[in-house]
């Protein structure tokens, strides 16, 4: 099953890979980063079929796809 990580530190929490995953698979988070900001987390549901949208629209790289 295809996964997406997340680099939680560096995430701005932007939500641009919420609104383009089709799944529904990534949330934003409660806690706040070394940022002050809430980022997204992976909710592993098993149905992200690693179409990488969430990668290329990050402005800051945070995401990698695994296939
Ligand atoms: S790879 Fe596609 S389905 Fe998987 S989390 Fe990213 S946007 Fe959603
Ligand atoms: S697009 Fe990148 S910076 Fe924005 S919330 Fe998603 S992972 Fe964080």
């Amino acid at each position: 099953m295809p996964k997406i990580k997340i680099d939680r530190e560096k995430c701005k929490g932007c939500l641009l890979c919420v609104s383009v995953c089709s799944k529904n698979m990534i949330m934003a988070d409660g806690e706040l980063n070394k940022r002050g900001v809430k980022p997204v987390v992976f909710k592993d549901t098993g149905v992200c079929i690693g179409c990488a949208m969430c990668a290329v629209i990050c402005p800051d790289c945070c995401i990698e796809v695994w296939k």
